[in-house]
């Protein structure tokens, strides 16, 4: 559970994580080396210290929608979410560009794109909130945070210890109460939580595991990476499965990039 009450915000980086020392009318901006501030078309008054991330996010989601993602729900989620408190403060000038970002032990935060593609499957046919939504690879639990806002309730299930400590870190201050972090191998899923409303998979492997499937209910759908074939292990897919009453209804998508789905806790 996330629901702690231990408001520790002011730990967290700000947007812009930093910015050259104060600027005077008419002197130029210059980038601050590696951090470097996207939105080159923000003014000058929008660039300065203080700015409320929100304006860069809105910008985020016009692009979103311009690659064309339609669902309102998620578009209005991934305004809502600060894609910036989730990455390193040395990245935190980069979060609203749409590129995956490294978070630590190797992984990455998917990029936005993704993210609001995979959101958009997940709740295709559906109006309202989704049930109970299962998640495979919490990672920095950006995209936990998002589906907080999509569904009932969100078990996150991620291997790794650190990524798992990280994740509670970063959503402690959104005090999610509807977002349980599991640490643990989610290729088994996560059998007392089902049936799930939607299943979502931020790694990917060779197959779609049984557990999963067994783990969905009907009329439910799974969006996860799979690799193209085992001659091809980077070569991945963006599936949907359904589970229908006649059977499993599968749907290739276009080619994406995620970590690799590993067995086992670390
Ligand atoms: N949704 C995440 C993306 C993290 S990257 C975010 O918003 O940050 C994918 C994550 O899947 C990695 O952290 C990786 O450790 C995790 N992962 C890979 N195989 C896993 C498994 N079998 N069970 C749980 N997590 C897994």
């Amino acid at each position: 559970m996330v629901a702690q009450r231990q408001p520790d915000a002011s730990k967290r980086p700000g947007f812009p994580a930093r910015l050259d020392s104060v600027r005077g009318p008419g002197v130029p901006v210059r980038s601050p080396g590696p951090v470097a501030i996207s939105g080159a078309h923000l003014s000058r008054q929008q660039q300065g210290l203080g700015m409320d991330s929100s304006a860069v996010r809105q910008s985020m989601v016009d692009k979103l929608a311009k690659q064309g993602v339609v669902d309102a729900q998620v578009l209005a989620a991934m305004a809502s979410i600060e894609r910036h408190r989730f990455v390193d403060s040395a990245l935190v000038n980069q979060a609203y560009e749409d590129t995956s970002l490294p978070i630590g032990l190797g992984q990455t935060i998917s990029k936005p794109g993704v993210v609001s593609r995979m959101l958009e499957l997940l709740r295709e046919g559906n109006n309202g909130r989704l049930g109970r939504v299962l998640e495979i690879g919490t990672g920095c639990g950006y995209q936990a945070a998002v589906l907080s806002l999509l569904a009932t309730e969100v078990y996150s299930i991620e291997r790794l210890r650190g990524l798992h400590d990280k994740a509670r870190e970063n959503l402690r201050h959104l005090r999610l109460a509807n977002v349980h972090l599991l640490f643990g191998d989610g290729m088994a899923g996560y059998a007392k939580g089902a049936p799930y409303a939607g299943i979502i998979a931020a790694a990917g492997g060779e197959a779609v595991p049984q557990a999963w499937i067994d783990q969905l209910a009907m009329g439910a759908r799974l969006v996860a990476p799979v690799s193209a074939g085992a001659s091809s292990p980077a070569k991945q897919a963006l599936v949907v499965i359904e589970k229908t009453p006649q059977g499993l209804r599968q749907t290739v998508m276009e080619a994406v990039h995620f970590v690799p789905l590993k067995s086992g806790v670390a």
